[in-house]
């Protein structure tokens, strides 16, 4: 009878969310700060040996929770980059969570961060505000971005070593010369080590570590179609109790980091960012301001938002609407695959005023090419959506479409 008790007792206490979610929490967030921070890094410039050290950290982290390796060697994804007129190069390192599920275990969610900082006095990689002040010439780069790198640490070993198992896969990717001009995020986007058509999600931490007072911005609850991604943000958020500031795309902060290099290859991205503060970029940015309360929140709140985007029975797909230069393209469609490598986009819904329903585009049209290529038949929206924002500016754009048996060509005029 006690055995069954206590078994009865164990078995109404195990909750392998709770259980993950505990794992994350301040004084192993400090921790991490506390070395990746620290001088001995030396504010962790891409190309130089305080970055190096930074990447051999995180190499010994993750090696010990458990995930598979996701880069080119190993966990590793080497990529030169130009910066100040000089050619270096520099590390990304990528983990892998397998899928639970047999049939969803090819697709992705993604959560990323830059690892890397400005550098010390004498180091050019740009960036370097405010010049060295009292004898400190080290850009530590607590906040930017110490923090979300640590934060992604412990979500990271959260799912490694618990007992959350989500449908799709998660990767986990610390990005390198971001402070360059978003390198390795933009290297990884034009060279994935899994098929990024099969990314159905992207979460960029980027100095998510100040301001505790302030709601956290939350950049792009509208990137993805419909309402699902604004509630699963939402109800991330409040679990934690976090305040959040919503921004249907972008508040300006989310272009300059890496989710944009994401976004731009047309995977639905969400930035977390706690905003801006008097040591941006400057050499004050230490540990010792972080706010590792806050800090914990927002790490559990993005452990929760990637189990939820990875369970979802159809993955996130890109809200045509998402601005990236380019007009919202004003419709809402269906992807088909059609023969050979081809795919159409089966128009559902035209807003009037869009640009698509202005040129002459209705409901169920089956767009199948755009200036002269067919549509990929992997993700024929996000691929018009793709070439439609790129191709700003250059006037009028030809799309061809099957309307019934009929073809048509469709001018479409991108120009405001
Ligand atoms: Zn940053």
């Amino acid at each position: 009878m006690r055995a069954l008790l206590i078994g009865l007792l164990l078995l109404l206490q195990s909750d392998p969310l709770a259980d993950a979610l505990h794992t994350i929490d301040e004084d192993t967030l400090k921790a991490h700060e506390n070395v990746l921070a620290s001088d001995a890094f030396e504010g962790r410039a891409a190309g130089f040996p305080g970055n190096e050290k930074a990447v051999d950290y995180l190499l010994k982290e993750i090696q010990s929770y458990g995930l598979k390796p996701a880069g080119t060697d190993g966990y590793l994804q080497e990529f030169e980059f130009e910066t100040q007129g000089e050619t270096r190069k520099a590390k990304n390192v990528l983990a892998l969570l397998e899928g639970s599920d047999p049939a969803l275990k090819e697709e992705y969610v993604l959560i990323g961060g830059h690892l890397d900082h400005v550098g010390r006095k004498g180091q050019l990689v740009g960036g370097q505000k405010g010049g060295a002040k009292n004898g400190d010439e080290i850009w530590n780069g607590a906040d930017d971005n110490g923090s979300g790198t640590s934060a992604i640490l412990t979500v990271a070993r959260a799912y490694g070593k618990g007992q959350v198992h989500p449908k799709r896969s998660i990767l986990f990717a610390w990005w390198n010369a971001e402070e360059a001009g978003l390198k390795g995020s933009a290297w990884w986007a034009s060279h994935p080590t899994r098929p990024i058509e099969k990314v159905t999600y992207c979460l960029n931490l980027d100095m998510v570590g100040r301001n505790p007072e302030r709601p956290m911005d939350v950049e792009g609850t509208k990137n993805a179609e419909g309402d699902t991604l604004e509630r699963i943000l939402t109800e991330a958020c409040e679990a934690e109790k976090l305040k959040i500031s919503k921004f249907d795309h972008s508040n300006e902060a989310m272009f300059r980091s890496d989710g944009a290099s994401l976004l731009r290859q047309g995977v639905p991205a969400t930035m977390f960012f706690t905003s801006w503060h008097a040591d941006y970029h400057e050499v004050g940015d230490h540990a010792d301001k972080i706010a590792y309360g806050n800090l914990a929140k927002v790490a559990r709140a993005a452990f929760r938002v990637l189990r939820e985007t990875a369970d979802l029975p159809v993955g996130l797909r890109i809200n045509p609407d998402t601005p990236l230069g380019g007009r919202p393209l004003g419709i809402r469609g269906e992807d088909v695959k059609l023969d050979g490598d081809a795919g159409g986009v089966k128009v559902s819904v035209v807003a009037p005023d869009g640009a698509l329903g202005k040129a002459g585009v209705v409901e169920n049209d089956l767009i199948v090419s755009f200036r002269g290529k067919p549509l990929s038949s992997t993700r024929p929206l996000a691929d018009l959506w793709k070439r439609a924002q790129e191709s700003r500016g250059e006037g009028a754009c030809a799309m061809e479409v099957l309307r019934g048996a009929e073809k048509k060509e469709i001018t479409v005029e991108w120009k405001r």
